[in-house]
């Protein structure tokens, strides 16, 4: 394909990354370590939040409100990118998980100490998340990151893919032998290589907020499920001038009627209802910040990989965060996609060529598929009335408890070190 009404001849790069989110920044990230002497390019369609050199870094919501918890690997994939330092003074460690199920006798108790680990992983604000990998990929000479380009358009050759973008009036048009999909659920690359998806809408909202409570988090996570849905409460770090330990991560998955009700509530009105629908656990619920609300679905991608191309990240799969898994395994496909064009590179092999697609897919896909199904299982098996189901998850849930062996099992998947 010839790029039409072009007149200056299209950019060339090694490597052209769609989507600046948390996955397309840390692939630039590990690619900028890993190849630098590769060209890559990120294309991100909002303005990112501009950092100074040398300037400390704004603490302040940029991505978005949102919390994640970083499984142990996740940490050390930060770690050996030489950011672990600056994430952490905003980070929370999980050193128990507690699982109950609402209205039933069933509960289930992890500790990291009887797990022999020092924490099942880690909350961090998105915010902070954000800045922090942002500033260093903006360090990073063999990444050109452009924001406010807005991709509209590919067309795949033999030897080539050819990106066309926007960039308020002007037409941006970029050339590489690998272009890597990292734009969301929605994504529109995965669209435009003829890649399909199915998809299972899980008729819930999830309803995402900072509370602080009366009593100390003590560095509990709570899973709570309902048959409306479940809800996390995760640890935070705290805030200066607050009471120690209680600023909290609520993540309450809803119908999407009841999620509606709940965000038009005033402050007081929500709080007693979220103390109603978990109970007295975290002692009294006493303040709430900016509600935001996320429509929740599962999508998976039939294929991630064509010539030239791959799609990553929530494009490739996007899951219910009910067990905080969504970035922790989009972390895993980034190590051994990198990992694998590093081999490529070094074989002198063209990073575009299928051979190399598919094999990194092929060693994705039992990992992926486990997580898929893990989760999936939890918000299908525990957001359901039918009292039948109910007895048998709490009988689960109970023996769960008391199984030698079923609770390093869980708490490997919590750790994200299932399948590595
Ligand atoms: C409520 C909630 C809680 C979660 N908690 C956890 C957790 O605790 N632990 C965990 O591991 N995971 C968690 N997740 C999952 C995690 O947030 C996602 O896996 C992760 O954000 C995916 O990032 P991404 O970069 O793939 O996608 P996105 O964040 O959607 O980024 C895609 C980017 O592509 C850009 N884009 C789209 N189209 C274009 C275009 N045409 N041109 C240019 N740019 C474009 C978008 O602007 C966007 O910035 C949670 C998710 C939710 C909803």
């Amino acid at each position: 394909m010839t790029v039409d009404r072009q007149t200056a001849a299209p950019e060339q790069a090694d490597i052209v990354i769609v989507g600046g989110g948390m996955v397309g920044v840390t692939l630039g990230l590990c690619l900028a370590q890993q190849l630098p002497q590769r060209r890559v390019v990120l294309l991100e369609q909002a303005t990112l939040p501009a950092v100074q050199p040398g300037q400390p870094l704004p603490y302040a919501a940029t991505f978005d409100a949102r919390n994640t918890a970083l499984s142990r690997r996740t940490i050390q994939a930060f770690t050996d990118l030489g950011l672990w330092q600056r994430l952490q003074p905003h980070a929370t460690p999980i050193r128990h998980i507690h699982v109950s199920d609402r209205g039933h006798f069933g509960f289930a108790r992890l500790n990291a100490e009887d797990e022999q680990v020092e924490s099942f992983g880690q909350v961090i604000e998105n915010a902070w998340l954000g800045v922090v990998l942002l500033a260093a990929l903006r360090d990073c000479p063999s990444v050109s990151v452009r924001d406010g380009v807005s991709v509209t358009g590919l067309t795949r050759e033999p030897e080539r893919i050819t990106v066309r973008g926007r960039q308020g009036d002007a037409e941006l048009v970029i050339q590489a032998p690998l272009l890597i999909a990292a734009d969301g659920t929605g994504s529109p690359c995965r669209d435009w290589l003829g890649l399909g998806a199915r998809r299972h809408d899980y008729t819930q909202t999830a309803l995402v907020t900072t509370v602080a409570t009366s009593l100390p988090h003590a560095q509990v996570a709570y899973e709570r499920f309902s048959a409306q849905g479940p809800i996390a409460l995760l640890p935070l770090p705290d805030l200066p001038g607050e009471p120690v330990q209680t600023r909290r991560s609520l993540v309450w998955a809803l119908p999407p009627a009841d999620a509606e009700r709940m965000m038009a509530l005033d402050d007081a009105a929500f709080l007693q209802a979220l103390q109603t629908a978990f109970g007295g656990r975290a002692g009294r619920f006493r303040r709430v910040g900016r509600r935001q609300a996320w429509p929740l679905q599962l999508m998976v991608a039939d294929q991630q990989v064509v010539p030239r191309a791959v799609v990553l990240g929530n494009a490739a799969h996007s899951l219910h965060p009910v067990a905080g898994q969504g970035f922790n395994l989009c972390l895993r496909d980034i190590l051994v996609l990198v990992q694998e064009l590093v081999a490529a590179d070094a074989a002198g092999q063209d990073p575009g060529d299928l051979s190399l697609l598919r094999r990194y897919e092929q060693m994705r896909l039992e990992d992926q598929r486990q997580i898929i199904r893990f989760s999936d299982t939890l918000v299908r098996g525990f957001s359901t009335s039918n009292p039948l189901l109910a007895v048998l998850r709490n009988a689960g849930l109970v023996g769960f408890d008391l199984l030698p062996g079923a609770k390093p099992a869980l708490a490997r998947y919590a750790m994200g070190l299932s399948h590595v």
